[in-house]
């Protein structure tokens, strides 16, 4: 159980900012993704993660030991979307629960007439308002292969935890006036108008199926997320379909310093 961590957490350390250079370095080569960004960007990304670990508070589910490997994994991953924002935009909760797999999360739902359907659903991670992120550990080891698919569970709950700080997450961060938000808007909207109607015509019309993955099309927030998980870890490939949201994210995750509601 996190021992590095708990030695961090635990005693006076000669380095208490730093992570173990092997520590790191094994989180690097597992996920290229993170490696093939600025050195500049490592290290100001290494010592948010360490920072991130000291505040978070990680539990295995099902039995599982969440280890020092596990543990760095995450909060470099998570760290990402943050690194210009600041810590501050995940203030807002402490725990991460970690699933050996998938999750089964038994659903109830009241239609208009009154009848409550109850069902299924099987989750790879799962973002609380002002609470827990719940991810599937299998799913986050994958995330250095899956990258080059656009897939990445952690950015992807970490994401609706950054919509939640305005709210029921609605595809929209919190922005710093109306104007903002009518850019942000004027950008989204055509965009997942757009999107929506190209997996419409797959899945109907065996169109051509989008690259982004077509569950973007639940809803806008899961537009937001699904998108900004390809933007952090395949620009190259999400900016050729989506060369506007490329610009937006850039600007909203590298310039929009601190506007924390
Ligand atoms: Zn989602």
């Amino acid at each position: 159980m996190l021992n590095w961590l708990q030695t961090l957490l635990g005693r006076r350390s000669s380095h208490p900012d730093t992570l173990p250079e092997a520590l790191w370095l094994n989180t690097l080569l597992n996920y290229p993704f993170l490696a093939r960004r600025p050195v500049a960007e490592h290290l100001r990304l290494r010592k948010l993660a360490t920072q991130f670990l000291k505040r978070k508070q990680f539990s295995g589910a099902h039995g599982l030991t969440v280890t020092d490997e596990m543990a760095v994994a995450i909060a470099a991953q998570a760290c990402l979307p943050v690194l210009h924002l600041g810590l501050r935009w995940y203030d807002d909760f402490k725990g991460i629960v970690v699933h050996p797999g998938a999750m089964l999360a038994r659903r109830e739902v009241t239609d208009g007439i009154g009848v409550v359907h109850r069902y299924s659903e099987v989750l790879l991670g799962e973002a609380m308002e002002r609470g827990p992120v719940t991810l599937s550990w299998q799913d986050v080891a994958a995330a250095g292969a899956s990258a080059h698919e656009g897939y990445n569970v952690v950015i992807h709950e970490f994401i609706h935890k950054i919509d939640m700080r305005s709210g029921v997450p609605d595809g929209c961060p919190p922005l710093p006036s109306r104007a903002a938000h009518a850019a942000w808007h004027a950008v989204m909207q055509p965009a997942y108008d757009a999107f929506c109607e190209q997996v419409v015509m797959a899945q109907r019309f065996s169109g051509q199926p989008p690259w982004l993955d077509a569950y973007g099309a639940t809803s806008p927030a899961e537009f937001f997320a699904v998108s900004c998980e390809a933007y952090f870890v395949n620009r190259p490939r999400f900016t050729q379909d989506f060369a506007a949201l490329t610009a937006l994210f850039d600007q909203f995750f590298k310039t929009n310093e601190a506007i924390v509601q």
